[in-house]
């Protein structure tokens, strides 16, 4: 059986007393391999929002929603990023489709893709981490 790839973003990850995060709320393609990175940033975001949100006795779901503010603009550009890749290849020769994956199996041994990766898929700035949650 083949594994689906697809990616899917949930209209609103917040209900009152209830955060969804990482593939829960924002599962990605297998494009880039950024699944992980991506859960665990929204869930370094969640720790934040809903470590103010207990001290306030306030777990609405408009409290809870500043995690998907937060998070909606890369989550929607990664995805963005994944789709135009994957029409790029579906819709490429024969001769590409079969090559690509070769290179890219190449490159990832190289210094080359974790370069691009990171100028195309990691955060510009550092994650604001609130100074509670370093050790
Ligand atoms: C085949 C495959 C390969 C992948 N390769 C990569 C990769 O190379 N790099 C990368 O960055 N990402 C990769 N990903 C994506 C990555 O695994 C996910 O994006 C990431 O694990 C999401 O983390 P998460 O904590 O949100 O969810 P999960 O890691 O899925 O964690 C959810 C947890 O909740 C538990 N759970 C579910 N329902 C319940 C319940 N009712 N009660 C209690 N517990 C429950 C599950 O058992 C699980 O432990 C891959 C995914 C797959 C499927």
């Amino acid at each position: 059986m083949l594994l689906q790839a697809k990616d899917f973003y949930v209209r609103e990850w917040a209900k009152n007393g209830c955060l969804l995060v990482g593939d829960a709320a924002h599962c990605a393609s297998p494009a880039g391999a950024v699944g992980v990175s991506l859960s665990v940033t929204t869930a370094v975001v969640a720790a934040d929002v809903i470590y103010d949100a207990l001290r306030d006795r306030d777990c609405s779901a408009g409290r809870l929603a500043a995690v998907q503010k937060c998070r909606d603009r890369e989550i929607r550009s990664i995805h963005s990023m994944q789709d135009r890749a994957a029409k790029l290849m579906f819709s490429s020769s024969p001769f590409i489709r079969t090559w690509a994956p070769m290179f890219i199996s190449f490159a990832a041994k190289t210094k080359l893709i974790r370069f691009v990766q990171r100028r195309l898929l990691v955060l510009p700035e550092p994650l604001a981490i609130h100074e509670r949650f370093m050790f």
